[in-house]
């Protein structure tokens, strides 16, 4: 299986558009330290390729690592490198690239994602939603799918994924959640495994058993701290009440997991990870982990 981060910032990216933070100021300063928003790239064969998420950057990501259309085999000029895309939930962040692909020919992509997302972004003919009325992408460029957490999907020769329910988005007092549920994915070829949750509440027991004995375990780095925000921005917001384990606690939950690679992503610019004078990045890595970057590839 070969992985590519295409993205591996939070929501806003790193730097966010209005801020002067010290993380902002140095990443604007050098174009190495800057991160997109989340999503990875998987593929088997080098050739097909599998989307987990589809982020506002997704353009520019797909150019960065060279995921572009092949002149040799393009019809008319267009040619498709994307042949599914994963959706793990509905805040902004992970699922409005896919406007995307709504520009000059009808590739009619499957998107899989839970119930309640599809019906968030897409609606249904008669009532259709925020993807529906955009330039009609959803009867004419992407093609939506419901994926349960209770099978396991062949996406393309070889690859096969499960999606599971993880902690992470609002629930509601009804039992719902805002504005979707989230799902974690596990990815399977030829005997390896990853298992990929960027946006993560809680890390439960049943989590940890599936995650066991995986190739590579990818999982949120947005926040440290559990009260990052209220030391660093005066917001009085956890980090579990914003659907996020801080680092500072997971690290210790995984040290002595059996997983090939743990590499952490969906870093926030507050997160002090990505600040060369504290040692919160040394503690990630003597835990033997990894640190995403924009454009890193991990085979296994
Ligand atoms: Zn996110
Ligand atoms: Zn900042
Ligand atoms: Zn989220």
């Amino acid at each position: 299986m070969i992985v590519t981060v295409l993205g591996s910032g939070s929501n806003g990216g790193v730097p966010q558009w209005d801020c002067c933070c010290p993380a902002c100021t140095r990443a604007r300063e050098d174009p190495r330290l800057r991160r997109t928003r989340s999503s990875v790239a998987v593929s088997v064969d080098g050739a097909r390729h599998v989307l987990v998420d589809a982020s506002p950057d997704l353009k520019f990501q797909l150019e960065a690592v060279g995921l572009t259309p092949i002149p040799d085999e393009a019809v008319h000029g267009r040619h498709n490198r994307v042949d599914a895309v994963l959706l793990t939930h509905g805040h902004g962040d992970h699922c409005v690239g896919l406007a995307e692909f709504s520009t000059g020919k009808s590739f009619e992509i499957p998107v899989h994602a839970p119930e309640d997302l599809i019906r968030f972004l897409f609606g249904d003919p008669d009532d259709s939603n925020f993807f529906g009325d955009l330039g009609r992408l959803a009867s004419n460029y992407v093609t939506p799918h419901v994926l349960d957490d209770s099978g396991r999907l062949e996406l393309l020769d070889g690859l096969h994924v499960s999606g599971f329910e993880i902690n992470h988005t609002d629930r509601l007092e009804d039992g719902t959640c805002f504005p979707s549920s989230t799902f974690g994915y596990e990815l399977e070829a030829d005997g390896s495994r990853l298992v990929y949750t960027s946006d993560l509440g809680l890390l439960t027991n049943n989590l940890l058993e599936r995650v066991k004995g995986s190739d590579l375990f990818m999982l949120d780095a947005t926040f440290w701290w559990d009260d990052e925000l209220t030391r660093l921005s005066g917001i009085r917001k956890t980090s579990y009440e914003l659907g996020h384990v801080p680092v500072e606690e997971s690290v210790e939950m995984l040290r002595d997991l059996d997983v090939d690679r743990i590499v952490y992503t969906h870093l926030n610019h507050t997160n002090p990870m990505l600040d060369p004078m504290q040692p919160m990045a040394d503690i990630v890595k003597n835990a033997g982990f990894e640190i995403a970057h924009d454009g890193m590839t991990i085979k296994f």
